[in-house]
């Protein structure tokens, strides 16, 4: 690859002779060439900058001058095809992708530095009619610098290690920000294993390659997360697996295809009309199909009622999740756009509360609550929502029940799917209830979660509203 540089400070490109860049100058693999562009001035005091037209304050850099520059350095390299980069805030912001595409397709190179109030609009323009060159005006950030000079480095440091032979072991290049994943890369350690009283997170020395990878994974989603939302908003579907996307609901994110905002909240007393309705508008979902309908319609009259509800929110013993989510907006989310996707009840209570059947007494133990409820929009499945959800809950119940390390639930023996489910999340088999649905019988699996063993996953917490 071919680079040419101009600028009027040429020796600000001193640097591009250290390092990685000086190595692959000095092995013939990248050839550039800084010019001066007072050379191309024809008076005495090597003009390069005029008053703006129409007035103003500063200086514009004269198209005259850049014309001749420009044709020149494009006659001497005789590329087929030319990339003129025009460094102004007023640009494209550079991207991986971008630099990417530069070092793979471009034969020559031409980085113009403005200065002053930047170059005469027309020389981009004049360019851009020229077929065998593409302009490109890119901007490094949204902040004004002094002069183009730091962001020609920035793409040309950016270009160069891409291409193939810059770097020693082209594997470092995969894994990092911005490239295949779409993500922000993992935190990154080295010894020693305690540095300041800070330590290396304990799984990263533990020798165990998967578990290595996950906690990278999970990682990476939660940094990109948090510092660049942008970034999940742009995920294609199928760079995401359904742990993956567990993680990002857990942290408000539906990526797409669904393309929603998620908040979690523990439902306050006195919500009897928003819990009672996403209630019973849920629990038909989720019933065996061969159940009754007047069965289901007792069961929701009696159990998942307002007043029901009112006698749930009251007790401080139990704790009501609401999931909520609202489309993806530019402008930012009012309140009315969110909706209840779905809701969790656990009892949990003070210490020495038992659950209520006799079962699930024998199957938890004293220090047990109890996932009543654990129901979702069916809409939702496969969004990773309904993993996020239950994580999330039990988060809330370490948080407000710190003495309880179990969790149970009984489920429809017939339900394979909330079977895997729970399974997935650490829920094991330990016995059978039965359950009343309008007075007809049900067979239940107990399962039961032990928080010492099975942990809340770091993604699920700090999620409270
Ligand atoms: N008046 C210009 C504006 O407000 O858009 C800023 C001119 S700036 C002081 C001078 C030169 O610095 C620009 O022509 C450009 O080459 C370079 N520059 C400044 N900020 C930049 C950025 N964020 N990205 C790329 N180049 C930048």
């Amino acid at each position: 690859m071919r680079i040419d540089i101009i600028s009027i400070f040429p020796q600000f490109f001193d640097c591009l002779d250290v390092s990685l860049m000086g190595k692959a100058r000095s092995s013939g693999l990248l050839q550039t060439h800084v010019w001066d562009l007072r050379d191309w001035t024809q008076d005495v005091h090597r003009t390069v900058d005029r008053a703006p037209a129409g007035g103003g304050a500063g200086m514009v850099m004269k198209p005259d001058v850049w014309g001749k520059a420009i044709d020149q350095v494009i006659e001497q390299a005789g590329a087929a095809k030319t990339v003129l980069a025009i460094p102004t805030p007023s640009g494209i912001p550079l991207t991986q992708s971008q630099v990417r595409d530069l070092a793979e397709n471009t034969e020559h190179l031409v980085v113009a530095c403005g200065r002053y109030e930047g170059i005469d609009q027309r020389v981009g323009q004049y360019y851009q009619q020229n077929t065998e060159v593409q302009v490109l005006p890119f901007s490094l950030g949204d902040y004004v610098l002094n002069g183009g000079e730091v962001a020609a480095v920035a793409l040309v440091e950016a270009t160069c290690r891409l291409l193939e032979g810059f770097v020693g072991n082209p594997n470092s290049l995969v894994e990092e920000s911005y490239e295949l994943s779409g993500l922000l890369e993992y935190p990154a350690y080295t010894q020693p294993a305690t540095w300041r009283g800070l330590e290396i997170p304990p799984v990263l020395l533990s020798g165990d390659h998967q578990k290595v990878k996950k906690w990278r994974r999970q990682q990476s989603l939660m940094l990109t997360a948090e510092r660049r939302p942008d970034l999940i908003w742009k995920l294609a579907p199928d760079v995401l697996v359904k742990s993956d996307r567990e993680i990002l609901a857990a942290r408000g994110f539906l990526p797409a295809p669904y393309r929603q905002q998620v908040r979690f909240r523990r439902a306050q007393p006195g919500e009897t009309v928003t819990c009672s309705a996403i209630a019973s508008r849920l629990f038909p979902q989720a019933c065996p199909k061969d159940l009754p309908e007047e069965a289901i319609a007792c069961f929701i009259e009696d159990e998942l009622s307002e007043a029901a509800f009112k006698a749930y929110l009251d007790d401080p013993n139990n704790l009501i999740i609401l999931v909520e989510v609202a489309p993806v907006t530019q402008t930012g989310t009012d309140d009315t756009a969110w909706e209840t996707a779905g809701y969790t009840l656990i009892e949990a209570g003070a210490p020495g509360f038992l659950p209520p059947e006799e079962n699930l007494m024998q199957s938890g133990g004293k220090n047990c609550a109890y996932l009543s409820k654990c129901y979702l929009d069916a809409c939702w499945h496969g969004s990773g929502l309904a993993g996020a959800m239950l994580e999330v809950s039990h988060a809330y119940l370490q948080e407000s029940f710190p003495h309880l390390t179990k969790i149970c639930l009984g489920t429809n023996r017939e339900n394979r799917q909330a079977l895997k489910f729970y399974r997935h999340h650490g829920y094991r088999k330990c016995g059978r209830r039965t359950f009343l649905v309008g007075g007809i019988e049900n067979l239940d699996v107990i399962a039961v979660r032990d928080f010492t063993a099975c942990q809340v996953p770091s993604w699920a917490q700090n999620v409270a509203q």
